[in-house]
């Protein structure tokens, strides 16, 4: 049996690092078909005047490394959102919360508009910061996510959530928000979960995006989770290179995995591939 791999949560950054065209010819190398590419905050693209401009720039930027994706001969979804952290960014700046809510709307209206051109997929990263913030920040962040539900709800976009990893609180929480908005689960993308909120994630039948960390796989993989999807995180910044895995450690550690016979091929194929068909809505390869 082929094996292919998809990365369903990654970032390229062309201007600091190795960029999207080389990061997916090497996955490519390596068997994979997709990946969801993410947007980085402005100010990793060097675009630091913060407003909404700087966002315009970035999703510019970002279409042309999807396109660059594409070039390879991979399949991509293409994302665009207001970070958590760019909340504490803007804070650190001056900015007040109720000023960063009104350019978070202004960035949703923008990447709207970009996906009413068919060139924007969804919506992330959106969410609640993982680390100690202030309660206020905290509570800024969740309303920004609101906003983000009622764009992604009232046009059918898909959302990718960066959360606290709370196990249960987590994923309870965001199935009372996400009900409350009215925003299917089938659009709702948990990422970067631990096993704990894989589990409930699984149970609420919401997506979500396992990092490739062979511990995390081996503990959510074992009894075979029907919709699992493994990403990468990827943030290509050469200064911070341990922060996340690799694209290409997908492979590596699903083989692993199979070699260990914590998993099979068949099921590998199934999250790799069919899990990716059917939470994108792209062809199959
Ligand atoms: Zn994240
Ligand atoms: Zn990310």
């Amino acid at each position: 049996m082929k094996l292919l791999y998809s990365d369903a949560h990654m970032h390229s950054n062309p201007v600091e690092g190795l960029g999207a065209r080389r990061i997916a010819e090497k996955f490519k190398d390596v068997g994979g078909w997709f990946i969801a590419l993410v947007m980085l905050p402005p100010y990793h693209y060097g675009f630091k005047n913060g407003g909404l401009d700087d966002y315009r720039r970035s999703i510019e930027l970002l279409l042309e490394e999807a396109g660059r994706i594409r070039e390879t001969g991979l399949k991509t979804r293409v994302l665009a959102g207001f970070h958590p952290a760019e909340i504490d960014e803007y804070v650190r700046r001056g900015m007040g919360l109720e000023e960063i809510l009104e350019l978070a709307d202004k960035v949703f209206r923008l990447i709207v508009d970009y996906h009413r051109r068919g060139l924007i997929d969804g919506i992330g990263e959106v969410g609640r910061q993982h680390y100690s913030t202030t309660p206020a920040r905290i509570i800024a962040s969740e309303l920004v996510m609101l906003k983000a539900f009622e764009y992604a709800r009232d046009n059918d976009m898909i959302i990718h959530l960066h959360l606290e990893q709370g196990g249960y609180v987590t994923v309870e929480s965001i199935k009372i928000l996400s009900e409350y908005k009215g925003l299917p689960k089938k659009n709702v993308f948990l990422h970067h979960v631990s096993p704990r909120e894989a589990v409930w994630a699984e149970k609420y039948e919401f997506n979500y995006t396992l990092p490739a960390k062979y511990k995390t796989l081996k503990k959510a993989l074992q009894n075979r989770p029907g919709k699992a999807l493994v990403e990468s995180d990827f943030i290509d910044d050469p200064r911070r290179p341990g922060v996340s895995s690799y694209p290409w450690d997908i492979p590596v550690r699903l083989k692993q995995l199979i070699d260990e016979e914590v998993v099979d091929e068949e099921y590998v194929y199934r999250i790799m591939v069919d899990n990716i068909v059917e939470a994108y809505r792209v062809e199959p390869p």
